[in-house]
């Protein structure tokens, strides 16, 4: 059955090759469940799903190398979560030089650490300098590696370019290689088993949703978590007029951002090249010290071990104080326990036995990865949590032309490291497969 796409395809993607329209019951790619897929495309390059930052910097290291890809995309633009899900007033936690992709410095004139706007017109700026043009409306339903035939089969269902709202066509690609790239952040996770919770009247959301403070003005919030999103939340909020509440259940690490007017991540990282994690860590709770005070006398205790010792252990990054913590220590935000159960219609009960009414309650409380949810596959990704079971250096490459992209817990940074490598690996067996047509077939073979 011909599709409302159908004409468009050889410019839009033309690495692209219809193989196959029609489907049906007999289809051997109807896939693992719904609907059969309306048409085939062979992808002659990688699939890389998401055109976030990992997916666009994999995307271009590619192209540099000559190997053209397919980037697939939910959402009707590229940088979706940076677009959608971040707060108007937000900036790069980190400063702009560990947030740079594979070979496209920011644009000169950005300031130090850019805000939301800079860093999707970064982004925006660097699809179009590589011209990578993703596959917008296009979502993965599911993806599995057909062993019979050496191919990722990647089921996608696509909007329908009318606008018709529903997905509208079923596309199945097929490629030698998938690199997965729709990030560790894919979906917001919410606290499960709080007594009470559905019984909440008041506005309920997580920091993806929440865009600027201005509608809370004169309510009474609590956010419920104490991350950088938390911390950067309540400030908002505070600046914004409401009365903001956050709950501190866990320890944690509160640093500046900045010591002695260096960003404090650039002076870590240049300082664990030469000292001990441990040494690093002290240093850098002394300067915190020095700087933020006693942050446990506000009811932020810290961890036991250092900062980077808790990071490289559990992955929790420190939180850099952009002025949260100054708003902490007047009491404009209050600090409060874990929440016990939400009572009423409005009304929250902490462990502490004390019980208050919130017109709104703000989650930050992190968010997952969705890879289970498509990714046929088990011995690279793990289905408990949806990243790769070995951890960075080694989480880049799995078997059989399998690849993940910003899954290092280790930010942009980690991104731009994973495509480089990722790009570098395809492309030495693109360029074998030039030179022989079996060879490529033998080389994406080998796992990590
Ligand atoms: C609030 C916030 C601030 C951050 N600040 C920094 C910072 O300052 N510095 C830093 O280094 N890191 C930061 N990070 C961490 C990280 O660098 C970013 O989250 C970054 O966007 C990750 O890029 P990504 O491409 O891996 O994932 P994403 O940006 O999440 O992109 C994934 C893409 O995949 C798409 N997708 C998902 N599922 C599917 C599907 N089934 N089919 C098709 N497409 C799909 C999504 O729509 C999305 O466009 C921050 C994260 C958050 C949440």
């Amino acid at each position: 059955m011909p599709t409302s796409r159908e004409g468009h395809e050889p410019d839009h993607h033309p690495t692209t090759t219809i193989l196959h329209r029609g489907g049906g019951a007999g289809d051997a790619s109807a896939g693992d469940s719904g609907a059969p897929p309306t048409r085939q495309v062979w992808v002659p390059g990688p699939v890389i799903v998401g055109a976030g930052p990992s997916g666009l910097a994999t995307a271009a290291c590619l192209k540099a190398r000559g190997v053209p890809s397919l980037v697939l995309e939910k959402d009707p633009c590229v940088a979706a979560s940076w677009r959608h899900r971040t707060y108007e007033r937000l900036r790069l936690h980190l400063p702009r030089c560990f947030c740079e992709l594979p070979l496209a410095p920011f644009p000169p004139g950005t300031p130090p650490y850019p805000t939301r706007d800079q860093f999707v017109a970064y982004l925006d700026g660097y699809a179009r300098a590589f011209g990578i043009e993703p596959r917008l409306g296009a979502r993965v339903r599911s993806a599995a590696y057909d062993a019979a035939i050496g191919f990722w089969r990647v089921t996608v269902d696509e909007d329908d370019a009318e606008g018709g709202g529903a997905a509208a066509t079923t596309t199945e690609f097929v490629s030698r290689w998938l690199v997965v790239a729709t990030g560790e952040n894919a979906e917001p996770a919410w606290p499960e088993g709080v007594e009470g919770m559905d019984g909440y009247r008041g506005v309920a959301m997580h920091t993806s949703s929440y865009k600027k403070g201005d509608e809370f003005r004169g309510k009474n919030v609590l956010v419920v978590g104490c991350g950088n999103s938390g911390m950067e939340v309540s400030l908002d909020l505070c600046n914004n007029g409401a009365r903001a509440s956050m709950v501190v259940r866990d320890k944690l690490h509160v640093l500046p951002r900045e010591i002695l007017g260096i960003s404090t991540f650039g002076l870590s990282v240049f300082l664990l090249r030469w000292l001990p994690i441990k040494r690093v860590d002290s240093l850098l709770l002394f300067f915190s010290r020095l700087i933020l005070g006693d942050t446990e006398k506000y009811g932020l205790p810290r961890p036991k071990i250092g900062p980077f010792q808790v990071k490289s252990s559990t992955g929790k990054t420190p939180v850099l104080d952009i002025g949260a913590l100054r708003k902490i220590k007047c009491g404009e935000i209050k600090v409060v326990p874990a929440i016990n159960r939400f009572t009423g219609n409005n009304g929250v009960e902490f462990t502490d036995g004390h019980r208050e009414d919130f017109d709104a309650v703000i989650f930050a409380t992190g968010y997952k990865s969705n890879v289970p949810s498509w990714l046929k596959e088990e011995e690279f990704f793990s289905h408990a949590d949806g990243f790769p079971r070995k951890p960075f250096p080694h989480s880049w490459r799995g078997k059989n032309g399998l690849y993940a992209a910003g899954f290092t817990r280790k930010g942009l940074m980690g991104t731009s490291y994973d495509a480089v490598r990722i790009a570098g690996d395809i492309a030495d067996q693109w360029t074998e497969a030039f030179a022989s047509p079996t060879a490529a077939h033998r080389s994406s073979d080998h796992g990590a």
